[in-house]
């Protein structure tokens, strides 16, 4: 389900600075070697990112699902001087061709790429977090918001994608896939979380904010 109109989006994307010649390169092959191209954030969705980034300035990004790393230098691109961003996937088939990507980049020193399951990784990061960037399984979302809240900062940052699901959150749970279901109780749960202040952004699939107040 597209949630814009093809127009309106074209002009939006020609009214958007375009992509550094690098994230173009990522794009272009990312759809053409690799499986599920679809869930690259894209042109758009990535330099809003980079603006809130850049709003944030963060010393710590945790983001969780790197897949071919289009979103983690999205990100990197706000960091502060000494600013570090935690990524971490758990498919090891790309991994070679992300940390090619991650060589070439500007942040490759501010990049910490780390291949396994978020789920037990998490657990194991110590620093305090200025913006998480939830994007992996959404089984887990409430899973991964749950571990990652009380290391992110006062005032700190909880960006979820996909939190609209193409649509399908709108129908009725009794017809539901577990994913549908887990997006739908994830968007429940931090409307009803007082400790965040939260906006659900349409934005491409949906973008669900959350800053810790
Ligand atoms: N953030 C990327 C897209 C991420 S796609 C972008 O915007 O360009 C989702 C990723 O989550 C996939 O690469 C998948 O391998 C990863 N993933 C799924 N389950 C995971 C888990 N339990 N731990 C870590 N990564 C996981
Ligand atoms: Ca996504």
């Amino acid at each position: 389900m597209d949630f814009i109109a093809k127009e309106i989006e074209d002009y939006a994307l020609n009214h958007t600075k375009p992509e550094s010649e690098l994230l173009k390169k990522l794009n272009r092959e990312t759809h053409a070697k690799i499986m599920m191209p679809r869930m690259l954030s894209g042109h758009l969705q990535g330099r809003l990112l980079s603006v809130f980034s850049n709003m944030i300035k963060p010393d710590y990004i945790l983001e969780i699902g790197t897949y071919t790393g289009y979103s983690a230098l999205c990100l990197a691109e706000g960091l502060s001087e000494k600013g570090k961003i935690i990524t971490i996937d758990i498919n090891e088939e790309i991994e070679k061709f992300v940390r090619n990507f991650f060589e070439q980049s500007a942040y490759k020193n501010k990049i910490d790429y780390r291949i396994g399951n978020a789920l037990y990784i998490i657990p194991t990061i110590d620093q305090q977090l200025d913006m998480v960037f939830i994007d992996a399984d959404k089984e887990n979302y409430s899973a991964y918001y749950n571990l990652v809240f009380d290391k992110v900062k006062k005032g700190g940052y909880i960006i979820a994608d996909n939190v609209l699901w193409s649509g399908k959150v709108l129908m009725d749970d009794s017809k539901l896939d577990k994913d549908t279901k887990a997006i739908k109780a994830f968007n429940d749960k931090i409307q009803q979380d007082d400790r965040v202040e939260n906006i659900l952004l349409p934005v491409r699939d949906g973008l669900m904010i959350c800053r810790k107040k």
